[in-house]
């Protein structure tokens, strides 16, 4: 019997006011009624999530970043714990937006002690800029998923969701290619023999692996299917409840057969 899948959709900085977060909110929550092997999970901005946690219990609230401290003068920052205080249960880290912006892989490992601490589960971004011959893109997650993950018991690392997003395939990245479910497959063994040899083999299973990257309701299934991953991240479709219900679907399809 497969474990629960899961579905993480990222709204970025949208929408622009708390009523129509409501509304998709409340679209999307409608959509996924009766689904029972998804978790489907909504990372919205900050000042929606309290507002949103009220609305339904059937999907659980995320945050897309959170500070790697608990309380303090860090002026603009928002805490793990605030967040746990308001409803949230994960929280994005090390997305590559975030990562342009100047997050390096020691912050990012802060902020996972930091959500870990505070009871939230961590979604770790990890993946590479570009894809190269002689494969130095597999290093480059390995010391991504390594420094972010330094220091943390290996009774907690099971608590961390990795998600591979490689960023040549995400909707928003300029002159960007489709990956497949091979790319995906490669990295998903690949991020499991990294964490077995930091770890155990039987912790390493425990970790739960998603694939982001301008997945859509035509590729899901494969992705699922093939792709190595117990999960997606997706940002684009995201904003459409009739295709994060196609996707959930396909899911559920690929989990029917394969389990
Ligand atoms: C993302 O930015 O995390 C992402 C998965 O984007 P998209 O689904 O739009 O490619």
């Amino acid at each position: 019997m497969a474990r629960k899948n899961i579905i993480i959709a990222n709204w970025k900085m949208n929408p622009v006011s708390e009523k129509e977060a409501e509304k998709l909110f409340k679209e999307i929550s409608k959509s996924v009624s009766g689904m029972k092997r998804t978790d489907v999970v909504v990372c919205a901005p900050y000042l929606y999530i309290e507002k949103l946690r009220k609305i339904s219990k059937k999907i659980a609230l995320g945050a897309q970043d959170a500070a790697w401290t608990d309380v303090g003068a860090f002026t603009g920052e928002v805490s793990p714990d605030m967040l746990a205080g308001i409803g949230a249960k994960y929280v994005i880290l090390g997305h590559s937006e975030r990562r342009v912006m100047g997050e390096d892989n020691a912050l990012i490992n802060k902020k996972v002690k930091a959500a870990i601490q505070a009871g939230l589960l961590p979604i770790l971004c990890v993946g590479e800029n570009e894809r190269d011959e002689k494969h130095e893109y597999l290093n480059l997650v390995k010391a991504q998923i390594k420094e972010c993950l330094e220091g943390i018991s290996k009774n907690l690392i099971s608590k961390v969701i990795v998600a591979y997003e490689p960023v040549w395939a995400i909707s928003t990245t300029a002159n960007r290619r489709d990956a497949v479910p091979a790319d995906s497959l490669e990295m998903a063994i690949f991020v499991r023999k990294t964490l077995s040899d930091m770890v155990s083999s039987k912790i390493a299973k425990d970790v739960r692996i998603l694939y982001g990257g301008s997945v859509n309701e035509k590729d899901a299934g494969d992705f699922l299917r093939s792709g190595g991953v117990e999960g997606l991240l997706v940002a684009g479709p995201a904003w459409m409840p009739r295709n994060l219900q196609r996707l959930s679907a396909l899911r559920n399809m690929a989990l029917e057969r394969y389990s």
